[in-house]
């Protein structure tokens, strides 16, 4: 993966932009549990890519961006995303974390791959730099997880148990 610094602004605008979306939902179908504390976090999460995102379009002002291919660099699906009536019910704070947390790994994962194998110094710095971010938002999301009701709990198929407060 030899990123040029057009393929890599195109990339990284999209990630943070899917991550800003998912954090959306997650915050919202958290505070349809009545976790307004993890809520909050997703909150500030959205607030976190959206600016990531911004200032990565500000960077590429004037840059011609490629086109990406439909479904690259989306985060991985929900748990149950399938069924979208069963995923408000199940996805608790401990799944949402989980899958939070999986997520921000890989776009981890691809920042430090890309400052690794890239030739373009430009592209090495800043890939770099957001890796340094997402090393952060990982800690964030494992600081919570470790507050956060054990997952057996969680894993049961409960589909009626009521919102905890
Ligand atoms: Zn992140």
């Amino acid at each position: 993966m030899d990123y040029t610094l057009p393929e890599f602004l195109a990339h990284a605008i999209a990630l943070e932009h899917e991550a800003a979306e998912r954090y959306l939902e997650l915050a919202d179908r958290m505070e349809a549990h009545r976790n307004d504390p993890v809520s909050a976090l997703f909150r500030d999460m959205v607030r976190y890519s959206r600016m990531h995102r911004d200032s990565i379009i500000e960077r590429a002002r004037g840059v011609t961006l490629p086109t990406l291919r439909p479904g690259q660099y989306r985060w991985l699906q929900a748990p149950e995303a399938g069924d979208e009536e069963g995923f408000d019910v199940m996805l608790d704070a401990y799944q949402a974390l989980t899958y939070a947390l999986k997520n921000e790994m890989r776009a981890l994962d691809y920042y430090c791959s890309v400052s690794e194998q890239t030739a373009d110094a430009e592209v090495r710095r800043m890939a770099a730099e957001f890796a340094a971010e997402e090393t952060e938002h990982v800690q964030a999301l494992e600081d919570w997880m470790a507050r956060t009701v054990p997952p057996a709990v969680f894993l049961r198929e409960d589909p009626e148990r009521p919102a905890r407060a």
